[in-house]
C-alpha cells in the first residue's frame, strides 16, 4: 500500500483532474469531424470541457499544408502518401451567402493569406454534435456576430443565462 502511494506523482495537473472527471461521468470525447478520421477531437479547454472539431493530427496536417489538393478537396498525406482523410474546413467563410441571416462583409475569394481569420463553429452550439453538417467554417466577424445574436435571442444558452442573472 505504502509503496503504491509512493509511486503516485506529487501533484496532478488541473487539466488531468478535469479530464478524469469528464471521463468518469460517462461522457465521451467527440470524434474528429474530418471524413475518414476516427480520432478523438483535440480539447480546447478541459475546464469547461470544450473541444475543437478536429483531432490534433488533422489540425497539424492542415496547418502545415500536408495534403494534396484535388477537385477543391484537401486529402491529408503522411510521408507523401494519402491517408484517406479529407479536411472538412473550408478556405472561405460559409456565410458568404448570408445563411446566418446577415451577409459576410468579406469576399468569398479573398481569404488566401488570411486563413487564420476562419474558425470552425458548431451551428447549433453543441460541441458534442460534431457531425460534418453541424460544423461550419465562419470568419471571426461572422462567428462573433452569430454568438451575440444567440446570446440575445436564446434564454437557455449558457451565455444568455449569465446575462439574465445580472
Ligand atoms: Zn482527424
Ligand atoms: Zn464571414
Amino acid at each position: 500500500m505504502t509503496a503504491l502511494l509512493m509511486k503516485l506523482p506529487k501533484m496532478k495537473k488541473i487539466s488531468d483532474i478535469q479530464r478524469e472527471k469528464f471521463l468518469t461521468q460517462g461522457r465521451t470525447i467527440p470524434k474528429c469531424v474530418n471524413h475518414g478520421c476516427d480520432n478523438d477531437c483535440a480539447f480546447r479547454n478541459w475546464g469547461n470541457w470544450s473541444f475543437k472539431s478536429e483531432c490534433s493530427s488533422c489540425m497539424t496536417a492542415r496547418k502545415t499544408n500536408r495534403f494534396n489538393l484535388r477537385d477543391g478537396k484537401k486529402y491529408i498525406t503522411r510521408r507523401g502518401k494519402e491517408t484517406g482523410v479529407v479536411i472538412h474546413k473550408k478556405d472561405y467563410c460559409e456565410n458568404h451567402n448570408g445563411e446566418l441571416g446577415f451577409i459576410c462583409g468579406w469576399n468569398r475569394d479573398n481569404w488566401i493569406g488570411f486563413e487564420s481569420g476562419l474558425d470552425l463553429d458548431h451551428l447549433d452550439g453543441d460541441h458534442d454534435n460534431n457531425i460534418p453538417e453541424n460544423v461550419k467554417t465562419y470568419c471571426k466577424l461572422c462567428h462573433g456576430r452569430k454568438s451575440i445574436m444567440e446570446g440575445d435571442c436564446s434564454s437557455h444558452k449558457g451565455s444568455a443565462r449569465k446575462f439574465n442573472d445580472l
